[in-house]
């Protein structure tokens, strides 16, 4: 059965359930090419006939009432009203010309996922949906947002030659969730729960404890020197478990009488049952009975660990928007995806990027690995390049810092600003002796680590934000250069540097540990050369092993049983200095080739012994290679 997923909760939209709410649903979505004029569709129905339609796997055009304020069923909805939305980001290529009048495109949110969404607070659905569609989106149909929809989803592994172990979130199938287990949970509404009704208006009456206060013997607690009206202002700030820990730590506030205004608290923002927003409908006639009766029923109703789930997945959504909202993308715009009315970019860039997607594929659409870009935005740099410091702005997705956004400041505190700059920053201080020479950038397939800045005195500053071991790319930044800079609505994914002079082979290409050091010659093919792939995702990196002649005692080369080099490695009298191109055995097993290093295969090292310290010298390295790689390397000395 083919069918999609809700944005939000994960759990099919379908009316293959006997519960109403599954089946109706609304849509944000866009007209390209007003990317920006986002708007919100009226209610659909899964379960009316022609509502949807399944065009292959993952694509599904829904007609909507154009009508936020329209039903599927009102009487009067005109059927001409209706629009036309392809769920999901854009569509893919080869759709578009199967069903070309499908001019919008949109995410799907059951109404009450929707209705539920709104309670958490604003949303911006320009926002929202830029959010939406930075994110990678599999078959199913379902978000990767980087959870499991609080169980609503399972693991799927994969393998693809970025992504050898990957992983990803799919959604249930409705057959699926008829007879999983947690099914009733799933499929219970969040927003319609009548107990809670009942409950806010109960009004059994707790009695204070009987506990006698402590005496003075209890004077060594530090909490019977505290006047009751402080503790009882103190206790509604504290979360519930570290009420009950106090509780169990000092006698006098065990014997505290916990006032309605603690109970109240508990139902506010960032306590455990904020998602109550009943109570802001209807004031309960007593807290501390409701807090009591919530605890029995949250363990029995399935509608409300229902809610508690979704409003988790909310608040998640939620802080993923409010990182980006009201923040505009700075710098001169560039036509783009969501903008192509801006200025056509016409200049030759050299352009860092990991992952960066052409969007005339459809691996833009289906997005397993790589990211999509939709704004460009440019800047200049100043003559001369002084600068007291670099602002690096961030943005949390998926529970990884990316950059968003850059600003140079000049010692004067005029600053140039690049891309979103949010709250979340880190400062790069640049020595008023030297100026900047280059940044050198640590790149993720879905977006920029982090950056640092090359100095013209040949030092690189510290890393903002998180290098680790991926790729780096080193841009040279000659004073009066443009800086081109593509974002989704969160990230930065690439940044490019217009070629005014030749460009160094070095600051063409990714390279896997570091960029080599200044000084040190290497020339790589222009453009990749014959490393250059048409697939985005599946761009090698360059190595660097740098040898040290005088102190050369060996070369050794890994070998898989294909005798396919795997890797050449460089030994010395000082083995810290020595260097591995490629892998070290045991060589890594590939899932998704498996017929570059076969599982059960023999592999071997062969090496040779040289006499640097002794006036040996390497002449030569030859290398035999087919379309895999190299298959020989031959070493004279
Ligand atoms: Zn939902």
């Amino acid at each position: 059965m083919e069918t999609f997923m809700c944005t939000l909760c994960g759990v099919a939209v379908s009316s293959s359930f006997g519960e109403g709410w599954l089946k109706e649903f609304r849509v944000i979505y866009a007209q390209p090419p007003s990317w920006g004029d986002v708007k919100l569709s009226g209610v659909c129905s899964a379960g009316e006939t022609g509502e949807y339609d399944i065009h292959g796997v993952g694509v599904i055009v829904a007609r909507c009432p154009r009508d936020a304020g329209k039903r599927y069923d009102d009487q009067d909805l005109d059927p001409d009203s209706k629009i036309m939305v392809k769920l999901g980001p854009d569509a893919p290529k080869s759709f578009q010309n199967i069903a070309p009048s499908v001019s919008c495109c949109g995410f799907a949110f059951h109404a009450a996922c929707w209705d539920l969404l709104a309670k958490i607070g604003h949303i911006d659905i320009s926002v929202l949906f830029g959010v939406c569609f930075s994110m990678p989106i599999v078959d199913a149909g379902i978000i990767q947002w980087g959870h499991n929809y609080g169980g609503a989803a399972r693991p799927q592994h994969f393998s693809t030659p970025s992504q050898p172990h990957g992983s990803r979130w799919a959604g249930f199938m409705p057959e699926e969730l008829f007879s999983h287990i947690k099914s009733s949970l799933f499929r219970s509404d969040p927003m319609n729960i009548p107990d809670l009704h009942y409950l806010t208006r109960c009004a059994v009456r707790f009695e204070p404890p009987a506990y006698p206060w402590p005496s003075r013997q209890t004077a060594r607690d530090v909490f019977y020197r505290l006047p009751v009206e402080i503790l009882q202002a103190i206790l509604p700030t504290l979360s519930s478990p570290d009420v009950a820990s106090l509780r169990s730590a000092s006698r006098v506030v065990a014997c505290l009488d916990l006032p309605e205004s603690f109970w109240a608290s508990r139902f506010q923002d960032g306590y455990e049952y904020a998602h109550i927003f009943e109570t802001s409908l209807q004031r309960p006639r007593s807290w501390k009975a409701l807090y009591m009766f919530t605890r029995i029923l949250e363990r029995q109703s399935h509608a409300l660990q229902n809610r508690a789930r979704v409003w988790e997945l909310g608040l998640k959504l939620k802080k993923l928007h409010d990182q980006v909202e009201g923040v505009s993308c700075q710098g001169l715009p560039l036509a783009s995806k969501f903008e192509p009315d801006c200025i056509a970019d016409d200049r030759e860039w050299v352009v860092a990027s990991d992952g960066l997607l052409e969007n005339t594929s459809d691996n833009w659409y289906y997005l397993r690995g790589g990211c999509r870009g939709l704004r460009i935005r440019e800047i200049q740099l100043p003559t001369p390049m002084e600068f007291s410091h670099l602002a690096v702005s961030f943005t949390v997705v998926d529970n990884r810092k990316f950059v968003s956004g850059l600003q140079f400041v000049t010692p004067g505190g005029e600053y140039e600003s690049l891309g979103y700059i949010a709250s979340f920053k880190q400062t790069i201080t640049l020595p008023s002796t030297a100026s900047m020479s280059g940044l050198h950038l640590a790149l993720s397939k879905s977006g920029i680590k982090a950056i640092a800045v090359e100095l013209d005195n040949r030092t690189l500053s510290p890393w903002a934000g998180e290098p680790k071991t991926y790729p780096r790319w080193r841009l040279s930044t000659p004073a009066g250069a443009y800086v081109k800079a593509e974002f989704d609505a969160m990230r930065l994914l690439s940044l490019g540097l217009e070629v005014k002079a030749e460009v160094p082979g070095k600051d063409r290409c990714f390279w896997k540990s570091d960029v080599p050091a200044p000084g040190i010659l290497c020339d790589p093919p222009i453009d990749g050369g014959s490393f250059r792939r048409p697939d985005a995702l599946s761009r090698p990196l360059l190595e660097a092993a740098i040898f040290r002649p005088a102190t050369l005692v060996g070369v050794a080369a890994y070998l898989s049983d294909l005798n396919a080099v795997a890797g050449i490695e460089f030994m010395h009298t000082d083995s810290t200095h020595d260097s591995l191109l490629g892998q070290r055995m045991p060589l890594e097993r590939r899932p998704y080739s498996p017929n570059l290093y076969p599982p059960h295969g023999e592999d071997h090292a062969s090496s040779i012994s040289v006499d640097g310290p002794g006036g040996e010298r390497i002449t030569e390295i030859r290398i035999e290679e087919n379309m895999d790689g190299p298959l020989k390397i031959e070493v004279r000395i």
